[in-house]
């Protein structure tokens, strides 16, 4: 097939603006490019991509969008002036005739009611949970007409939305060549995502307080004021800032972790950081909220506790640090390879409308 994607108008690629989404839009592209299909995509300028993924490459300038998740519920849709998520679409309106199939990344308004507009079929990898009225009615009303059309990365997200059928759910695909395997970990315990309030990282911060040994913090700072708030609720020296870094440098870092503590405060649609530190053999202690409580197997790859419980974090840390680093990574492999997650996407895109 000849598939075009259009991508997270958060931003360029490569920075971090758009959390999640950004590797799993490589997952994607690596994944169906190795079953023969040919890849294009639309996305923000200034972006930076691995060469020998793409026959085709549409870079358009703009405003980026400002995230849903962090505006009031009954927030009004917005789109700014000279958008970026509007030259997206004019891009892949023009083009489609060209395509059998437009993906989008986005999680928006305006890809999501043109569903019924495009001439080439369009399709959604839908990211988050619900985070706002007008997109749970959009995807509610597209999820009744086109209910192939929609696809979720785990039961817990797609859960948040009212959907006529049985969602259909991707996970997520991972390129375990990629990601280390460290036998022996530091002393050290380790958070990774945008930080944000959704994200929890204060939950994490206080267990390294208690448990005495620093929290190595990988991420954009998405909220400046919420970091320096964490950073002042625990003595100093608790956190250890250590940047938004490329897959190859996270994955070398992360992987001398003890432990990775995933605290979301919100129903995490997947959470990639999960799957990442398992693939370098470092297990996760999570809230068992959201799409964490899918990733991890208790007394495998990690251990799943009382949402919102610090005190029961701590208390289960020494189970999490006795475990098998060699047999998580083997675990994680089992289920979360990027060739299952392509079949799955191909049989998604395939399956008679
Ligand atoms: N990440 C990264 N470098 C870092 C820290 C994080 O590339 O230094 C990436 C990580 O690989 C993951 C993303 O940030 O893909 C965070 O995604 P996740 O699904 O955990 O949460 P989201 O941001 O989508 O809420």
């Amino acid at each position: 097939m000849k598939i075009l994607i259009i991508s997270t108008p958060m931003g360029p690629l490569g920075k971090g603006l758009g959390g999640g989404v950004e590797l799993t839009l490589l997952a994607v592209l690596k994944g169906l490019k190795a079953r023969g299909h040919q890849m294009a995509l639309v996305a923000a300028s200034g972006s930076e991509l691995e060469a020998g993924l793409l026959d085709q490459l549409w870079l358009e300038p703009g405003v980026p969008q400002a995230s849903w998740q962090h505006q009031p519920r009954q927030a009004a849709v917005q789109i700014p002036a000279n958008s970026l998520l509007a030259r997206f679409w004019d891009r892949a309106l023009q083009e489609q005739d060209r395509f059998d199939l437009l993906l989008n990344l986005a999680y928006d308004w305006l890809p999501l009611w043109l569903t019924p507009h495009c001439r080439t079929p369009l399709f959604h990898l839908v990211s988050m949970g619900s985070v706002g009225e007008a997109m749970d009615q959009l995807i509610a009303a597209t999820a009744a007409r086109f209910p192939k059309r929609l696809a979720f990365h785990t039961a817990a997200q797609a859960a948040d939305f009212d959907l006529p059928a049985a969602p259909q759910l991707m996970a997520n695909g991972f390129d375990f060549s990629q990601y280390q395997f460290q036998a022996t970990p530091q002393k050290l315990l380790g958070w990774a995502g945008r930080i944000a309030p959704e994200k929890g990282l204060e939950d994490a911060a206080k267990v390294a307080q208690q448990w005495g040994w620093p929290l190595a913090v990988w991420g954009l700072k998405e909220d400046h004021t919420y970091a320096e708030a964490v950073e002042a609720s625990v003595p100093e020296g608790t956190l250890q800032w250590r940047g938004f870094l490329n897959t190859a440098q996270f994955q070398a870092e992360l992987g001398h972790c003890a432990v990775l503590l995933n605290t979301p405060k919100w129903n995490e649609a997947f959470g990639n950081v999960v799957v990442e530190a398992m693939a370098c053999g470092v297990p996760v202690l999570a809230y068992r909220r959201g799409g964490p409580a899918e990733l991890i197997d208790p007394g495998i790859s990690g251990a799943l506790v009382e949402p919102d419980c610090i005190k029961a974090l701590v208390e289960w840390l020494p189970q999490v640090l006795a475990l098998d680093r060699q047999v998580c990574r083997a675990k994680a492999k089992e289920r979360f390879s990027l060739e299952a997650f392509a079949l799955r996407l191909e049989n998604w895109l395939t399956q008679p409308q």
